[in-house]
C-alpha cells in the first residue's frame, strides 16, 4: 500500500468555551493534508477530544501546532473539570492506520515530544508504545497526581520528564505523548430488550473476566452460585481445577490456560496478595477487549458495547463470532453489529477475507467485493446504515478524475485525442493489471474445484499476488502520467542567477529519475504478472490456459512498454552510473520477460495443435 495514514486524537482541557476550541481546530486544519474527522467537547469534563489524520509529518506539525496554540488560549491554572488531566493539551497519542507501523508513531511522538519540550518549554512525558521506562507505559500511571501534583513530581529523580524542562509550567502543565493502537468502538445487537443477557455475555468476552461460579441449570452464567477463594481451596474459575494454595493455581493457568492470574487481579484492581475471601478470577476470551452490555432506547435492543484497544490481536469479526456462540446458547439471536466511529480499513478487509475463507471461496478476489462480504457478514447495516466510503478509515480511493476511475471507452478516447498525455507509459501500466487479473480469475477459477490442498494453497497464492500487482498497475496509470509533470514544472523554474540555474537543473534530473522510477515499476511487476500468469496456465484449469496465455501478453506489452519508455527518458539523464546501472536491470528484466512469454505460448499453441 502506497499510502501512509497516522491518527491523532489529543485531548484539549477546555470543553466548555467553544471559541478556544475552535482557535486550536483552526490551527490543525490550517496544515495541509490534514482532515479533521472529529471535534466532540465535554462540558462536563471540561475537555475536548479531537481526531484527525493525514500523512505522518503532516499529521505531526498540526499535532505542534494545535499543542502551542492549546498553550496560548488555556490556563491550566485556572481549570476544573471532572476527568483526570495533567495539561492544556492532556494527551497527544499518534495511531497507526494504513502503510505505518506502531513503531513509526512511536517515533513520530518521539519527534513531537522533542519539539514541544524545545520550543515551547512545556515538559513532555512519553506513555504506550512511545514510554522510555516500562512504568510511564500506564496513562493513568503518568498521570497520577495529575495537574495539581505535578510540580512535586517533577522534583522526583524517577518522574523527569522526557523532554521539554524539569521545571513546573504553571500555564500548561504537561503533555502527555505517545503511540497506541487504533481504538474500534463495536457493538453487537442482540434479538432481545434484556439488558442483563448483554451483560452475561459481555463479561465473558472482556479480558477482564468475571467472577467464576458453579455453573447452575440456567445457560446464563450469571444465575450460578459465585465462587470465592477460601483457606486451602483455590478453584482456578476457568475449569475444575482446585489448587490447595493460591500459587499452585497461578501456576495452573500458566500451564493450562497460558495466563498470568496475577494479571489478572491488577486487571481487577484486586490484591493478589491476600486472595482468601476475594471472588474467584474467571479470565475473559479476547484480550485488548473491553465490554459491557446496554440496552438502547433508540433500537429497542440490548447490545454489548465493546472497545477494541488492537484490533490486530482482537479484531472485531472474532470477537462478533464468539459472541454468536455465546448468544445461540443462551437461546438469543445476534441481530447483526454497529461501528461507532471509523473502522481501519485492514480491519474491515481481514474480516471480510475471512468470511470467503469460511465459505470455501478465495479471499483473494477485489477489495469491493471483500468489503461487502465484510459488510453483509458482520450485520453492519442492522441498526444504522454503514457506508464503506463514510466510515471506513484508510480506503485506498481513487481520485474522481484519475484516468483509472474512468469507463473502458472514455480512457481510450482520451488516449486518442491530439494530447501527448495519457499515451504509452498508462497503456502500458493497464495492459500489465490486465495481465495480472487474468492470472487472479484464472487461478481462482480452478481454486473452486482444486486437486489437493498444496494444489489449492498454490492458487490461492497466485491469486493473492496477482490481486496486489493489478492494483499497483491500476495506480501506475495515473502516475505515469503524473510523473512528467514533475519534470515539466522543475522546467518552468527561473534561470537568470547561475544559483538558479543550478537549482533549475538539479529539478530537472530529479524529475526525469523519477519519470524513469515509475515505468521501471510498471515493467518489474508486469514482469511479475507474467510469472504468475504461466503459473496459472500450468495449474489452472485447461479450458481457461488461453486466458492465462492472454495474461501472459498483455503483461509483456507492459514491461516492453516500461522499458522504451525508462530507455528514452535516460537519454537526458547526467548521473552516468544510474544510466549505465537501470539500463542493465532493464535488459535482464526484458530477457527473462521474453523468455517467459514464450514459454507460455509454447504451452498453448502445443495445446491447441493437439
Ligand atoms: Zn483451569
Amino acid at each position: 500500500m502506497s499510502q501512509q495514514i497516522v491518527e491523532c486524537v489529543p485531548n484539549f482541557s477546555e470543553g466548555r468555551d467553544l471559541g478556544k476550541i475552535k482557535q486550536i481546530t483552526d490551527a490543525i486544519e490550517a496544515v495541509s493534508g490534514v482532515s479533521l474527522l472529529h471535534v466532540d467537547p465535554g462540558a462536563d469534563t471540561n475537555r475536548t477530544v479531537v481526531t484527525f489524520v493525514g500523512p505522518p509529518e503532516a499529521v505531526a506539525e498540526a499535532a505542534f501546532q494545535a499543542v502551542a496554540r492549546a498553550a496560548q488560549v488555556i490556563d491550566m491554572s485556572k481549570h476544573k473539570g471532572a476527568h483526570p488531566r495533567m495539561g492544556a493539551t492532556d494527551v497527544l497519542p499518534f495511531v497507526p492506520v494504513e502503510g505505518v507501523t506502531l513503531e513509526d508513531c512511536a517515533h513520530l511522538a518521539r519527534q513531537a515530544g522533542e519539539r514541544i519540550g524545545r520550543e515551547l518549554k512545556i515538559p513532555v512525558f512519553l506513555y504506550e508504545a512511545a514510554a522510555s521506562r516500562a512504568e510511564r507505559t500506564n496513562l493513568a500511571n503518568v498521570r497520577k497526581g495529575e495537574y495539581e501534583g505535578l510540580a512535586e513530581k517533577l522534583q522526583k529523580e524517577e518522574w523527569a520528564p522526557d523532554f521539554g524542562p524539569r521545571r513546573f509550567n504553571a500555564k500548561s502543565g504537561a503533555v502527555i505523548c505517545g503511540a497506541r493502537e487504533f481504538l474500534i468502538a463495536y457493538n453487537v445487537t442482540l434479538n432481545t430488550r434484556d439488558k442483563s443477557a448483554a451483560s452475561d455475555i459481555a463479561l465473558e468476552l472482556r479480558e477482564k473476566g468475571r467472577q467464576a461460579r458453579r455453573p447452575g441449570p440456567s445457560p446464563y452464567y450469571s444465575k450460578g452460585e459465585p465462587l470465592y477463594y477460601e483457606k486451602d481451596r483455590f478453584p482456578c474459575g476457568s475449569c475444575e481445577f482446585v489448587g490447595n494454595s493460591f500459587e499452585a493455581t497461578v501456576q495452573h493457568c500458566r500451564k493450562t490456560h497460558d495466563y498470568d492470574l496475577h494479571q489478572l487481579f491488577e486487571l481487577n484492581e484486586a490484591d493478589a496478595s491476600q486472595p482468601v475471601g476475594q471472588p474467584v478470577r474467571r479470565k475473559g476470551r479476547f484480550r485488548f477487549c473491553k465490554a459491557i452490555g446496554w440496552y438502547v432506547d433508540e433500537f429497542r435492543r440490548a447490545q454489548i458495547s465493546i472497545n477494541l484497544t488492537n484490533f490486530k490481536v482482537t479484531p472485531p469479526h472474532l470477537v462478533l463470532e464468539e459472541t454468536r456462540k455465546l448468544a445461540a446458547e443462551r437461546g438469543l439471536v445476534v441481530t447483526g453489529s454497529e461501528v461507532v466511529g471509523l473502522i481501519p480499513y485492514q480491519a474491515l478487509l481481514e474480516a471480510g477475507r475471512y468470511y470467503l475463507a469460511a465459505q470455501g471461496r478465495s479471499p483473494y478476489v477485489p477489495v469491493s467485493d471483500i468489503l461487502e462480504t465484510a459488510v453483509f457478514s458482520m450485520g453492519l447495516n442492522d441498526v444504522s446504515t454503514f457506508e464503506v466510503n463514510k466510515k471506513v478509515i484508510g480506503l485506498p480511493k481513487l481520485s474522481p478524475d484519475a484516468l483509472a476511475a474512468r469507463p473502458i471507452t472514455e480512457f481510450a478516447d482520451e488516449v486518442s485525442r491530439d494530447t501527448p498525455a495519457p499515451g504509452g507509459g498508462s497503456v502500458a501500466a493497464l495492459a500489465g493489471a490486465l495481465g495480472a487479473a487474468l492470472a487472479s480469475m484464472v487461478a481462482n477459477l480452478a481454486h473452486k474445484k482444486p486437486r489437493a490442498p498444496e494444489h489449492e494453497r498454490l492458487l490461492l497464492g497466485i491469486a493473492e499476488k496477482a490481486q496486489g500487482l493489478k492494483e499497483r498497475l491500476l495506480r501506475a496509470i495515473d502516475d505515469d502520467t503524473n510523473a512528467f509533470s514533475t519534470y515539466m514544472n522543475a522546467m518552468r523554474l527561473p534561470k537568470q542567477t547561475p544559483e538558479e540555474k543550478t537549482l533549475r537543473e538539479q529539478a530537472m534530473q530529479d524529475g526525469l529519475k523519477l519519470a524513469v522510477k515509475v515505468p521501471f515499476e510498471t515493467a518489474e511487476h508486469s514482469c511479475e504478472a507474467i510469472k504468475l500468469a504461466l503459473e496459472a496456465a500450468i495449474h489452472g484449469s485447461p479450458s481457461s490456459m488461453t486466458d492465462a496465455a492472454v495474461g501472459t501478453a498483455m503483461a509483456f506489452a507492459a514491461v516492453r512498454g516500461g522499458v522504451w519508455n525508462v530507455l528514452v527518458n535516460l537519454k537526458s539523464i547526467k548521473d552516468q552510473s544510474f544510466v549505465e546501472s537501470t539500463r542493465e536491470k532493464c535488459l535482464r528484466l526484458l530477457e527473462e520477460a521474453e523468455e517467459l512469454r514464450a514459454q507460455a505460448s509454447g504451452l498453448v499453441d502445443e495445446k491447441l495443435s493437439g
